[in-house]
């Protein structure tokens, strides 16, 4: 990774750079797939406090068992044009980040694979081979993700117009705001009404062309 890049691009994990939520995933392992996800749909369109229903959601993952993160791993699909975006990132001397509300645990193998320069999450607390159902430290939040996008950008000499942010969810708003273009994708009513640009085509390619030269 180089020192110092001409922009950054950072984007949320589910729903974004992936199509799928992890801890529906995850959850699915628990025989709770249908009441997580609902909980996430709530947490997404902003109607009630993330990280409150993140670690109400992580509760139902208590005693799955460490092992369901490959299976988890195995069942995540790339957003479509997810490559030719991280290429073109590279191609132009930029950098790219992922910020995520969900798990290391995944992002982890994920991330690398498509080339993704540096990334954050949550990790999951584990014992005797299964989760307990908490988190482990702070939660990434969208104060955090925010937070995230502004140290990335200090550490690689990137000035403030010239972060992008990308996200689906009421908490990449923050991240959104501060960052020098804010794009809704796949995103949410509150998330589409308050992005500067909105991409509704399921296609991460389509951002390439808003990149710098
Ligand atoms: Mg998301």
């Amino acid at each position: 990774m180089p020192e110092t890049a001409r922009f950054l691009v950072v984007l949320d994990a589910d729903s974004t750079l992936i199509r799928n939520e992890v801890i529906e995933l995850l959850a699915d392992e628990a025989g709770r797939g249908a009441e997580v996800a609902a909980a996430t749909e709530a947490a997404m369109r902003g109607e009630v406090d993330f990280a409150t229903s993140l670690r109400s959601r992580v509760a139902a993952l208590a005693g799955v068992p460490v092992e369901a993160f490959a299976r988890a791993i195995a069942r995540i699909e790339p957003t479509p044009g997810v490559r030719e975006l991280i290429e073109a990132v590279h191609a132009r001397g930029g950098l790219v980040g992922v910020v995520s509300g969900g798990f290391h645990e995944v992002l982890d193998t994920v991330a690398p694979d498509l080339g993704v320069d540096v990334w954050r999450a949550n990790r999951l607390v584990a014992a005797d081979g299964v989760l307990t159902g908490e988190v482990d430290g702070p939660i990434v939040d969208a104060t955090a993700k925010a937070d995230t996008l502004r140290q990335w950008a200090s550490e690689h000499g990137v000035p403030a117009h010239l972060t992008f942010a990308i996200g689906d969810g009421a908490n990449d708003l923050r991240m959104m705001e501060v960052a020098g273009l804010g794009l809704a994708f796949n995103a949410k009513p509150a998330v589409r009404a308050s992005a500067d640009l909105v991409i509704g085509r399921v296609d991460l390619a389509e951002v390439i062309p808003l990149l710098p030269r």
